[in-house]
C-alpha cells in the first residue's frame, strides 16, 4: 500500500507547517486556507475516512477533538472555532486519511456549503 499524503507528512517525507504532534495525532496548517486560521488535524492511524473508523478507534477519535480543543485554546481563538470532517468524495474529501478541519478567524456561516 502507498502512503498517504498525511503519512508522507508524518513521516517527514514532504514538508508541512506542523503546529503541533504527539504520539496519537499531529496538527499542521491547511496548504490552501480556506479562513485566516485553517488547520488540520490528524491521526497517525490511517482511517481512510470517518465512516470507515470502528469501536477499536474511540479513544483515537476522541483524542482529536481534545487535540482541536486545546489547541483552539493556546491560539486564542476566543472558543470561536468550527470542526469540519468531510467524509467521502461528494462531501469534499480529497485526501483519504481521515483529519478534522479547524476553522476560524472569519464569519462562519450556517448551514454550510
Ligand atoms: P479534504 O478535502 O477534506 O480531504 O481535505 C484535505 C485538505 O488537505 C484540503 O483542505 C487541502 O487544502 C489540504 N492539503 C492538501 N495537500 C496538503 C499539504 N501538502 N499540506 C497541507 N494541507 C494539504
Amino acid at each position: 500500500m502507498s502512503k498517504t499524503l498525511f503519512e508522507k507528512i508524518i513521516d517527514r517525507e514532504i514538508p508541512a507547517d506542523i503546529i503541533f504532534e504527539d504520539e496519537l495525532s499531529i496538527v499542521i496548517k491547511d496548504i490552501s486556507p480556506q479562513a485566516p486560521t485553517h488547520l488540520l488535524i490528524i491521526p497517525k492511524k490511517v482511517i481512510p475516512k470517518l465512516s470507515d473508523s470502528t469501536a477499536e478507534d474511540q479513544s483515537i477519535l476522541g483524542h482529536l477533538m481534545l487535540v482541536a480543543g486545546q489547541i483552539a485554546d493556546q491560539l486564542g481563538l476566543d472558543e470561536t472555532f468550527r470542526l469540519v470532517v468531510n467524509n467521502g468524495a461528494k462531501a469534499g474529501q480529497s485526501v483519504f486519511h481521515l483529519h478534522l478541519h479547524l476553522l476560524s478567524g472569519r464569519p462562519l456561516n450556517w448551514p454550510p456549503g
